[in-house]
């Protein structure tokens, strides 16, 4: 990034992790130690248990980390039993991931389903940001944001020893995000996700193309998490 004015996405996704009490530790480690630098934009996605209280300590800390969902329902509020609607989420998150090929998998989750989620997040003011598999995923109409998530390269238990796991090259990844771009408009950012750690997390974000990572293990630990924030900043 040095050298550069784009401005990166950090984005954290604790999936179906953490207890009230370790979010709150982390967001108070991460928070104390956060870069405070405009062109990095620093998002975290607890459980829908978490979001409130992970959202005011945020506020009282008065950290510059947004808070985003991990997912949101396609429909309006209402007689939609379990459901978290986007109208009510609004009141804590700015952002909501989307199709991630572990929804798509473990609960079914269609192109149709996807893109009504994005319609009810871009109503409600959330920045939907779609989980795409592959050049063949479909990017919904009204999505300005992907994340580029090889199924191959998610949680391999990549560790910060060199040639230990497997993510995407940042090379590869970038010429996908280029593809997207030339497909869906120059607008669209794209982050990259799959085994991103401290050690690989630049190659990725000097790309051209690609506008920030999407991290899901390497975000649970606090201090991997500052230290990728680190190695963005070098
Ligand atoms: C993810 O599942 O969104 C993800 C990026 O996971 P990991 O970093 O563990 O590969």
């Amino acid at each position: 990034m040095a050298g550069s004015d784009k401005s990166i996405w950090i984005i954290a996704n604790w999936k179906s992790n953490k207890t009230i009490a370790e979010t709150l530790d982390w967001v108070s480690s991460v928070g104390s130690k956060l870069p405070k630098r405009e062109d990095l934009k620093v998002v975290v996605c607890p459980t829908f248990s978490a979001l409130s209280e992970v959202k005011k300590a945020i506020t009282v800390g008065n950290f510059p980390i947004m808070v985003g969902s991990q997912d949101l329902s396609p429909f309006e509020a209402g007689a939609y039993t379990g459901e978290e609607s986007a109208s009510l989420l609004k009141e804590l998150v700015e952002l909501s991931i989307i199709g991630h090929s572990e929804r798509r998998k473990n609960f079914s989750e269609t192109d149709e389903m996807i893109s009504k989620k994005v319609k009810r997040a871009n109503e409600a003011g959330i920045t939907p940001l779609v989980c795409v598999q592959d050049e063949e995923t479909p990017v919904p109409e009204e999505c300005k944001m992907i994340a580029y998530e090889p199924i191959w390269a998610i949680s391999t238990g990549l560790t910060n020893t060199p040639g230990v796991g497997r993510a995407d090259t940042p090379e590869d990844a970038n010429k996908l995000a280029i593809r997207f771009k030339q497909k869906y408009g120059k607008e669209l950012e794209v982050i990259y996700g799959g085994s991103v750690t401290a050690t690989n997390v630049k190659g990725f974000i000097i790309q051209s193309d690609i506008d920030g990572v999407l991290v899901g293990n390497a975000s649970l630990d606090a201090e991997e998490f500052i230290k990728i924030l680190k190695a963005c900043k070098e």
